[in-house]
Formats: C-alpha cells, sequence, structure tokens
C-alpha cells in the first residue's frame, strides 16, 4: 500500500504511521526526519535547511522531491510507504503523482487527520521523543510509565525538537493553512482523499484509519 497521511503539524501523523507500518508492513517516511538527519549530520542540504526549520516555515520543494525521489524507489519501500509530511504544497502533490507513475507506481489513498488549532498547540509544546528508540512521549497525554525511563526500550535520554515551541508552531500552522491546505481540494478531486477525527483519542484515530484501509484492501 502506497499512502499519504496529510494533517497540520502535531496531529498525530507519525504516532499513527508507525502504528500502520505495523499492520500493514509498510515503510514510514517522514521528510521532516529526514532533512533533521541531514542537519545532524552536517551536509550541506542540512546547512541549507537548518534556519527555514528553526523559524517554521517550509523547505524549498526542489529539496524535499529530490530527496523523496531517492528515497521511495529503496529496496525497503517495495512492500508500500505511508508518506508522513509529504506533500506539502500542490506543487510537490503533483511531484509526487509524476515521480510514482515513472516508478509504475500509484498512490492508494491520502488520509487526513483533522485537528484543532487550539489542541495542536497543546500538543506541540509538551512533545519529546526517546533519543534511542524514536518512541514519541507528551508531558501531559502520554508520559513515561517510569519517569525518565523509555517504556520501548529503557533508553533514559530525551530529545525535544527545537520548533516545537509555542512561537514557532503558530508559524508551522500558517504554513500549514496556507500551503498545505490546498492540497486537500487536489486530492479530492481526484477520489483519493479520505478523512478522520483526528481529535479522537489515538486508538480511535488508529481505528478510523485501519477500517479505511482494511475497505480499500478487500475492495
Ligand atoms: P515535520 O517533522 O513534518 O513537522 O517537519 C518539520 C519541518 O521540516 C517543517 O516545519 C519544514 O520546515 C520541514 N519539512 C518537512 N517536510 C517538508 C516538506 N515536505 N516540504 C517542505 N518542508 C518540509
Amino acid at each position: 500500500m502506497r499512502l499519504v497521511l496529510l494533517g497540520p503539524p502535531a496531529a498525530g501523523k507519525g504516532t499513527q504511521a508507525k502504528r500502520l507500518d505495523d499492520r500493514y508492513g509498510t515503510v514510514q517516511i517522514a521528510t521532516g526526519d529526514m532533512l533533521r538527519a541531514e542537519i545532524a549530520a552536517g551536509t550541506p542540504i542540512g546547512l541549507k535547511v537548518k534556519e527555514v526549520m528553526r523559524a517554521g516555515q517550509l523547505v524549498s520543494d526542489d529539496i524535499v522531491i529530490h530527496m523523496l525521489e531517492a528515497r521511495i524507489v529503496r529496496p525497503d519501500c517495495a512492500k508500500g510507504f505511508i508518506l508522513d509530511g509529504f506533500p506539502r504544497t500542490v506543487e510537490q502533490a503533483k511531484a509526487l503523482d509524476a515521480m510514482l507513475a515513472k516508478n509504475g507506481m500509484t498512490l492508494d489513498a491520502v488520509l487526513e487527520l483533522k485537528v484543532d488549532d487550539a489542541a495542536l498547540i497543546e500538543r506541540v509544546a509538551g512533545r519529546f521523543t526517546c533519543a534511542s528508540c524514536g518512541e514519541g512521549y507528551h508531558d501531559k497525554f502520554k508520559p513515561t510509565k517510569v519517569p525518565g525511563t523509555c517504556d520501548r526500550c529503557g533508553g533514559h535520554e530525551f530529545i525535544r525538537r527545537p520548533d516545537d515551541n509555542r512561537e514557532t508552531i503558530a508559524a508551522r500552522l500558517v504554513a500549514y493553512h496556507t500551503q498545505t491546505e490546498p492540497i486537500l481540494a487536489y486530492y479530492a478531486a481526484s477520489g483519493r482523499l479520505k478523512s478522520v477525527d483526528g481529535m479522537a483519542g489515538m486508538d480511535q484515530v488508529t481505528a478510523s484509519l485501519t477500517a479505511i484501509l482494511d475497505q480499500l484492501r478487500s475492495a
């Protein structure tokens, strides 16, 4: 299955993508993670995008499109993938259709998580991840069971993203509403868009998404 998970920052795309990967054997491809890896490795791309990301703005289409094109042809994507954080502009959505067609692939569905802006600000402000295994947590909604210890791998180091603060989230929401939201109409026009209530609890959101995907697979 090849899917796009759409939704504003902190809508739960990463959490849901990991759960869907476990169920369907797909691979989560998060362009934000790929860009953060470039920054951490100090590559020329990393140097170029660092300040743009810190300001909560979008990286140029050229950079992310080339990065994604190289990623989806890797062998681990053969069983399918879930795009998390891409496309973010109509330009990227069109480029995705073109690169899939070029490689004999199609997009099975575009899943939108609908969440209110006010809820997103609260979600973003409390997010952190395990530095060892990448498991996501939240101060209020999903704290570690034992303080300071990752539930999944037992790690003790955690990371908070530099763009996960109240000021930057405001810029990221503006970018979402102005540059990313027009994608919804693009996908709706071709009948590929399915929307679910992202304000529901994590398990309910997973249930809504799997109901859609199971139906799609049996059709
Ligand atoms: P994310 O981890 O998806 O929240 O992305 C974090 C940041 O990375 C965004 O605020 C952008 O600066 C950048 N970014 C990630 N994916 C894209 C994309 N598809 N297009 C442009 N910028 C992106």
